[in-house]
């Protein structure tokens, strides 16, 4: 390679570099990406069929109903690029206490967290913490920072394409099967949730009741699959209940602008 070429594969690398450094969330901490929007997204809409294809939907009317009306009222709430109509909510005929979402929109819940979930306020908990792992991208920064050590082709050397994708999206060779995000990444999906859940006019408390009704489940017939990748400790529960005053300000406004989504 002659010395001028050198330079500019230099030079490259270094903007590549910048360009991956300067990415931030939307709460303006810095991160790590070297993956393009649309390559994640595609691989969230391939995970995302893939699930559907291999887990039963929900036939239940009224459960769907309530859980599209949630996901509907948040994600008008979104700030750019996130428009309303490139979200999906599934509902799944499953008994786990769990939920997910994916990067491009896809979110799936199951069944059984509607147990633990008992109202609008606690499911719209779960469904905007959910939603804030995809506006604050934490699954491009997983795939960037296992890309960047070389996972993808160590350990998933004789994993089919699919099942790279998923496992790289942070989703096991089962649906249950989720893997945590870090703690970082979960106290910002905490701050976001809060927020926006009380901009679409849902009641802020209803997270802190969420997070304990996890806890108390957890006594009773083993912790939730949710519990497993989020773990509902006094310090989760104490971090969000300082941030309810900040979020009942945004559900005032929301009131006060007549937005009350009724979703049973
Ligand atoms: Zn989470």
């Amino acid at each position: 390679m002659s010395v001028n070429r050198i330079a500019v594969v230099t030079v490259l690398a270094l903007i590549a570099m910048v360009v991956a450094s300067c990415a931030a969330s939307p709460t303006g901490r810095s991160q790590f990406i070297t993956v393009s929007d649309s390559e994640v997204n595609r691989m969230g809409g391939q995970a995302y069929q893939q699930i559907k294809a291999e887990t039963p939907m929900s036939t239940d009317r009224r459960k769907i109903d309530m859980v599209q009306c949630i996901t509907e009222a948040i994600v008008m709430e979104l700030d750019e690029p996130h428009a309303p109509e490139a979200w999906e909510v599934t509902l799944f005929a499953d008994d786990s206490v769990n939920a997910f979402a994916l990067p491009g929109g896809y979110i799936g819940i199951f069944e059984g967290l509607l147990k633990v979930a008992e109202d609008q306020h606690q499911l719209a908990a779960v469904i905007g913490h959910e939603i804030a792992h995809v506006t604050a991208r934490h699954a491009a920064e997983r795939v960037s920072r296992h890309q960047s050590t070389g996972f993808a082709v160590n350990v998933l050397g004789g994993a089919s394409g699919s099942q790279q994708t998923a496992a790289l999206l942070g989703l096991g060779a089962q649906v249950g099967l989720l893997l945590p995000f870090n703690r970082t990444q979960e106290s910002e999906a905490d701050v976001l949730g809060l927020d926006y859940m009380a901009r679409a006019g849902f009641d802020p408390n209803g997270s802190v009741k969420l997070w304990r009704n996890m806890q108390e489940a957890s006594g009773s017939g083993g912790p939730p699959e949710f519990m497993s990748t989020h773990p509902s400790g006094d310090r989760r529960i104490r971090d969000l209940t300082n941030r309810i005053p900040a979020a009942m300000e945004l559900y005032r406004e929301a009131q006060a602008a007549g937005r009350d989504p009724g979703c049973g």
